[in-house]
């Protein structure tokens, strides 16, 4: 046995996860060129099999910002989230079909050639249809260049049942997303990895999940 039954439970300072769940050894330090910024839903921050929190502690370049679907952003706060540094932001998002009919702004065009460190990644941390609704709140959000992920590899996410088309995980869409903006220049595999070896645990903790398991 490691430690007692409350040292498991005390939230890691770092990760915030309860020390039995703690994620902070499968962090791999990468310095992405293209900035992410993910916008997080406050239920996302909770969720035990959430992985974006493994994905902003591993990445030097990334943000969070709290966005709750109910409740806008204040345009300025976001405005500055969105362009600070002189960036320019991409939403990593799909097309819309509806989005004509909802009466959405269209998209911009995306930047030509702009290099990796001039650009900054938005993803949404949320489920589908809350990730929709903040897209549906936010003009500043409908009207950003989109990047989408063409044909991207089967999720290694097996351990969430998918809510939706967007079957990647919010750590394999952005990895995958940053891939390709900075044309293969930073590897993630490491960090692909560390997700794999997060979801074998979370499988692992299923039957059990209030921490009786120790390595
Ligand atoms: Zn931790």
């Amino acid at each position: 046995m490691m430690g007692s039954d409350l040292t498991k439970r005390i939230p890691c300072a770092r990760c915030h996860r309860p020390g039995c769940t703690c994620i902070c050894g499968l962090i791999r330090p990468i310095a992405n060129q293209v900035e992410l910024l993910i916008l997080q839903d406050p239920q996302e921050a909770t969720h035990a099999k959430n992985t974006a929190g493994l994905l902003h502690l591993s990445l030097i370049n990334s943000h969070v910002m709290p966005s709750n679907a109910n409740t806008p952003l204040d345009s300025g706060t976001l405005k500055e989230a969105l362009y600070s540094g002189g960036k320019c932001p991409l939403l990593l998002y799909p097309p819309i079909p509806e989005a004509k009919s909802l009466g959405l702004l269209e998209p911009a065009t995306p930047p030509a050639a702009l290099p990796p460190e001039q650009l900054r990644l938005v993803v949404l941390d949320a489920t589908w249809r809350k990730s929709r609704k903040l897209i549906y709140l936010h003009p500043l959000l409908q009207s950003l260049p989109r990047v989408a992920l063409e044909n991207p590899p089967p999720s290694l996410y097996l351990i969430r049942k998918a809510d939706s088309e967007n079957q990647l995980s919010t750590l394999e869409a952005s990895c995958y997303a940053l891939q390709r903006l900075e044309q293969d220049r930073v590897d993630y595999s490491p960090l692909l990895d560390a997700m794999r070896e997060f979801v074998a645990r979370q499988c692992a903790f299923r039957p059990a999940p209030n921490c009786v398991k120790n390595d």
